[in-house]
């Protein structure tokens, strides 16, 4: 066998994979067709998105607000529980080809029934994990539920509850994604509150639209065990300090803060940057499906830009920053070290 690249065999984690962004687009384009929904969301009514479909895929996107509208329009797409169930089979068959061995993975359960009121719930997210735990012993998943912050403190609650009632179905925590800038952490933090005293894990994305003192927020007042790109928080020494210090890792996903915006001029690699400051740096690939990348390819890129070693490293912080046991953590560090000493050995041509 060809040994290939670190990045192309290294055992894979995902720390950072919203579950709906993972919609193959030949699949999202069937099912809108089946359900007679438009490939685009706009708010305040249906309509064309600002820009123009310039290379035939239904993921074209110019910004990060433009990103947030087709990854709506992605799940009013997903109808009913066997769409779910559709999604999950089809993301287990991407990530075990790539060979991703564990996830914690985003669902947004308001957005699902924002779209659709009328959605079970408890069926689709039945459905979902039917399909996730089928990839075992090869791969475990589990989810977090992403409070969503567009639709303010009191929906935000609310699914806390719901998810807190799901721990059966994989349930392992909150999350916090959306629009950074309108919905600041301080709204959320009776529903972070009441997540940690379920027992839920808490995680938010920060520092991915808004400055630093976004991270902050979420680290001090949502009590944000892990943070969601992270990349503006470069900007403020004290910042990084905090999460070095506090050893919060940063879910850093190279092509979505590209595509996005996200990532500032003068910081074209976070990820170096941030390991270099002494802070825990996991790579992931955020919606791979929209954006058009795989785990993959974002090991790839951090393996030409950092080198092999700092990718080693990255997937070795994954799994010291998931919410996994003690055994299952080593069990996944073995399989990482058998693949680091298989290419370490390989004869040299
Ligand atoms: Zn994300």
């Amino acid at each position: 066998m060809a040994p290939g690249t670190l990045a192309e065999r290294i055992p894979k984690i995902h720390l950072h994979c919203h579950l709906e962004g993972c919609l193959r687009a030949p699949t999202f384009l069937e099912l809108a067709g089946k359900h007679g929904v438009p490939l685009r969301y706009t708010r305040g009514g249906e309509g064309a998105a600002r820009s123009a479909q310039d290379d035939n895929s239904p993921y074209a996107f110019a910004d990060l607000d433009e990103f947030l509208l087709l990854f709506a329009a992605v799940i009013r797409a997903l109808r009913d529980p066997e769409d779910y169930a559709r999604l999950a089979r089809e993301f287990v068959e991407d990530a075990l080809a790539q060979k991703v061995i564990y996830g914690e993975l985003f669902i947004s359960p308001s957005v699902w029934t924002f779209f659709n009121p009328a959605l079970d719930v408890r069926a689709t997210m039945e459905a979902i994990v039917t399909e996730l735990r089928a990839a075992q012993p090869r791969a475990t998943f589990r989810l977090l539920a992403d409070l969503t912050r567009n639709f303010g403190a009191e929906s935000a609650m609310a699914t806390a509850r719901t998810m807190a009632g799901m721990t059966d179905l994989d349930v392992i925590g909150v999350a916090l994604g959306g629009d950074e800038t309108r919905f600041p952490a301080r709204l959320f933090g009776d529903a972070f509150a009441y997540a940690r005293s379920e027992g839920l894990h808490c995680v938010a994305h920060a520092g991915e639209s808004d400055d630093h003192p976004s991270v902050r927020d979420a680290v001090e007042r949502l009590g944000a065990e892990r943070i969601g790109h992270g990349v503006r928080a470069l900007a403020d020494p004290a910042t990084v300090e905090l999460l070095a210090t506090r050893r919060v890792a940063l879910e850093i996903c190279p092509t979505s803060n590209r595509l996005t915006g996200a990532e500032l001029p003068e910081h074209p690699h976070p990820f170096v940057e941030f390991d270099q400051l002494g802070c825990v740096v996991t790579i992931d690939a955020d919606d791979p499906a929209i954006f058009r990348t795989t785990l993959e390819q974002e090991y790839a890129l951090v393996e030409r830009v950092a080198g092999r070693r700092a990718l080693e490293r990255y997937v070795r912080n994954a799994i010291g920053a998931a919410f996994s046991d003690a055994r299952h953590k080593q069990a996944m560090e073995a399989q990482v070290a058998a693949t680091v000493a298989e290419l370490h050995a390989r004869p040299r041509s």
